[in-house]
């Protein structure tokens, strides 16, 4: 497959690795936006979040909070942002779902997820929107 993460897993590129197990690979940013930002990523091939079954959802997030701890007190850092870019309407540009631990400094002038995005949705019904959503859940 032509996906650069899994050339990774497979050891065809190199990369930063910091934290390996049986599922799960987590290595430097190779363009980080903040020092010691590093991905984590299951060694399975996933396009996006919908597509990871609940057992390997599982492993990955477990990972996800040792690395996690890893790296706040590798980098010394003060906190951290956690999330991932799920498809490309999102930011997403490597279809293997990856999930960004993004290192926090106090004073470093980034802002919270919430700041991604913000284009004042009306707020007027949200009663309706919520019965959108939960209709959906009969579906999946
Ligand atoms: P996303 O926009 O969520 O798909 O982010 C993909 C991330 O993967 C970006 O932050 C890239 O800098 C990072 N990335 C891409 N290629 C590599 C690589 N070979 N090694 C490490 N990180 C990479
Ligand atoms: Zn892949």
């Amino acid at each position: 497959m032509d996906c650069i993460f899994c050339k990774i897993i497979s050891g065809d590129i190199p990369a930063k690795i910091v934290y390996e197990d049986a599922t799960s690979i987590a290595f430097l940013d190779i363009t980080p936006c903040a020092k010691g930002h590093t991905v984590v990523i299951p060694k399975k091939h996933y396009d996006t979040f919908q597509d990871i079954d609940e057992n390997a959802v599982r492993d990955l997030f477990t990972s996800v909070k040792m690395v996690a701890k890893a790296v706040e007190k590798g980098t010394g850092a003060d906190g951290s942002n956690i999330g991932l870019n799920n498809k490309k309407a999102a930011g997403q540009e490597v279809p293997h779902i990856h999930i960004h631990i993004i290192p926090r400094y106090e004073g470093d002038g980034g802002g919270a997820i919430q700041s991604i995005i913000n284009t004042h949705p009306n707020t007027d019904n949200l009663d309706d929107l919520k019965e959108k959503i939960k209709y959906c859940f009969k579906k999946i």
